[in-house]
């Protein structure tokens, strides 16, 4: 199994030294009980899930083999929530749908770990753009990330998050990989929007090395890079986080990037 997501992710093979103790995480994940997997769905456009089905042929003996999906539309036919070790949840929060809001707490409650899956989830993204007038609930106008309502262990961020990075997290969860899950684990509290947390963070915390890769990941084209850093155009950004994302000096420790440097 971790050989075939290795072999997914194009990853090396390892030393000779190294295979037992390869073979010692597989052997353990085999024989540890597996862990209760639920998905909750919220506010979002389910761009979220669509990735994580791109990563079928690693995800499929995953879910088989490793784990138990016990909650989830579509996904385990249930209609009360069970006891969980993990809760995925996709998309925001709306301050106005009572059954979302009892989900989530219900998951909080339930679940050992709660994980925003997602941009949505994580920071809200352009769902804190929506002031209602959808035909089915014309009155949904407030949607915030997850973490305003409960408190989240661990956010993987995208929109949608990539394939490569779901993969590389499994990866991480499995070989117990900390220094990749931390940035993750600190984004879990961290709920401003993403077009000026790039601004306000990695910029003017003098992290920023011209790299340019924001602006070109700008899937609206609200950043252009002048005099070597990013300039947002406010009307153009839709608040997705994917320039937070893909910034290099965005996975720095989180205390680093919050450093109150004292200007
Ligand atoms: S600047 Fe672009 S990539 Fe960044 S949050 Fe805004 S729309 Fe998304
Ligand atoms: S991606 Fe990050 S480091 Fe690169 S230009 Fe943008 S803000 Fe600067």
């Amino acid at each position: 199994m971790l050989a075939r997501i290795k072999e997914f992710l194009g990853m090396e093979a390892k030393p000779t030294e190294e295979v037992a103790s390869e073979q010692e995480v597989e052997k353990v994940a085999e024989e540890k009980p597996k862990p209760r997997i639920g998905y909750i769905h919220l506010s979002g456009c389910t761009g979220d899930v669509m990735s994580l089905s791109e990563n079928y042929d690693i995800l499929a003996p995953l879910l088989t083999e490793m784990v138990d999906v016990v909650y989830g539309q579509t996904l385990a036919d249930v209609w009360d929530m069970p006891e969980m070790d993990l809760a995925l949840v996709e998309g925001s929060v709306c301050l106005q749908d009572e059954h979302s809001i009892k989900e989530l707490m219900e998951a909080r409650e339930k679940a050992g770990l709660v994980v925003a899956f997602g941009s949505c989830a994580a920071t809200g993204c352009f769902t804190r753009y929506s002031r209602g007038g959808q035909q089915a609930q014309p009155n949904h106008e407030s949607f915030v990330p997850i973490a305003d309502l409960v408190k989240v262990d661990c956010a993987i961020p995208g929109c949608p998050p990539s394939p490569e990075i779901i993969a590389k997290t499994v990866v991480a969860v499995i070989n117990g990989d900390m220094d990749y899950l931390q940035p993750m684990i600190d984004l879990a509290g961290y709920t401003e929007a993403g077009g000026s947390d790039l601004q306000n963070k990695v910029v003017n915390q003098a992290l920023c090395i011209g790299c340019g890769t924001c602006a070109m990941s700008c899937q609206t084209r609200a950043l252009d890079m002048t005099n070597g850093r990013p300039e947002l155009n406010e009307d153009r950004c839709v608040k997705c986080g994917v320039c937070y994302v893909q910034c290099p000096r965005s996975w720095w420790p989180a205390d680093r990037i919050n450093m109150d440097l004292g200007l």
